[in-house]
């Protein structure tokens, strides 16, 4: 597909064209900026960045780039960290009003709060979270070390893990731990992913693989289906999405079915165009991801918006917290 024909089919918007790309590609070489897009960015941004990812690998170049800016297509809660990783970088979002409801299902005040009933408490919190609640957790944790980074915890300790419920209860699944508590947020997203959606795709499509993002409202019932022998064990696989490109790359199955969010078809269908990439709910698009679109990306590198600021102790506080987690186990990605 071309990028016109990318653009005009997946948003509507009016159609991007080379002239569009030539434009973005001049701003940014001006500007000294590198484009980052996260994997459920619209495909004409994904299409024109630097470097597509999870976002801890797109911190982590955001981190080592050579760059003096950073523009990073993403929600807001992504660019902060970015800043956190690169405090003496510029980093720029498309549109600062791109949030999370996974992030914002939990604030720094109803975390001391959580923290002030169970004293002692180790808090693990996963990279979708504010800088603020960053500031407040002992070690931060993506969906490939969530389990490797519960299991580093002494055992007598309490753990208090947010703001996910579904990664969560995963993870309390995995290590069998009783004394975690798991703050009940959810992404709207991901829990339209549900166990019946699941079931009906996978009855309707008998032989396909099932890639399941831990996130997802479904992970259990994945996993539920696959006790029950609906879904041979061996071709239900839990990753994080940078896991899943690794999976796509080495799966010899005809058909895959995806739960998560849909831009991720994209870099998927990139890396392994042999095989049938769908959907579990063709639905679960994220709103805020598609706030970012052509017209904002040209608007913020012609002006300079949105600027990322992160208080500075905040951001010291919040990068111990992440480097913690990069020392333990696979960070591998995020979401
Ligand atoms: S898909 Fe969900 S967790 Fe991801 S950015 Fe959107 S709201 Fe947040």
């Amino acid at each position: 597909m071309t990028v016109t024909e990318v653009a005009t089919t997946s948003t509507g918007a009016p159609p991007v064209d080379s002239d569009w790309a030539d434009e973005v590609r001049e701003l940014a070489r001006r500007r000294d900026a590198v484009l980052l897009a996260h994997n459920y960015q619209l495909p004409a941004i994904q299409d024109i960045a630097d470097h597509t990812g999870d976002s801890l690998a797109l911190s982590r170049i955001a981190a080592e780039s050579d760059a003096s800016t950073i523009v990073f297509c993403g929600v807001h809660f992504m660019a902060e960290t970015a800043k956190i990783l690169a405090p003496d970088k510029t980093v720029l979002i498309p549109d600062a009003a791109a949030g999370c409801s996974l992030a914002d299902s939990i604030s720094a005040d109803e975390l001391r709060a959580w923290k002030a009933e169970h004293p002692g408490a180790v808090v693990v919190s996963y990279v979708n979270t504010t800088a603020a609640v960053k500031a407040e957790t002992d070690v931060c944790c993506t969906s490939s070390n969530a389990v490797e980074v519960v299991e580093s915890i002494p055992s007598d300790r309490e753990v208090l893990f947010l703001p996910d419920q579904f990664l969560g209860a995963h993870v309390r699944r995995v290590t069998g731990r009783e004394n975690m508590h798991v703050w009940a947020g959810e992404c709207h997203v991901h829990a339209g992913i549900n166990g019946s959606v699941l079931t009906a795709q996978v009855e309707a499509n008998p032989g396909a693989e099932l890639f399941v993002h831990p996130e997802c409202g479904c992970a259990t019932s994945a996993l539920y289906l696959a006790g029950t022998g609906a879904v041979p064990e061996e071709r239900v696989k839990i990753l994080s999405t940078g896991g899943m490109l690794d999976a796509a790359r080495t799966s010899s199955a005809k058909s895959v079915l995806v739960a998560t969010e849909v831009g991720m078809l994209h870099q998927l269908r990139r890396a392994a165009p042999e095989i049938d990439f769908r959907a579990v709910n063709d639905r679960a698009s994220c709103r805020f991801m598609k706030m970012i679109t052509p017209e904002k990306l040209l608007r913020s590198l012609r002006d300079g918006t949105d600027e990322v600021h992160v208080d500075p102790e905040l951001a010291a506080r919040g990068r111990a917290a992440v480097q913690r987690m990069i020392e333990i186990g696979q960070p591998g990605g995020a979401e």
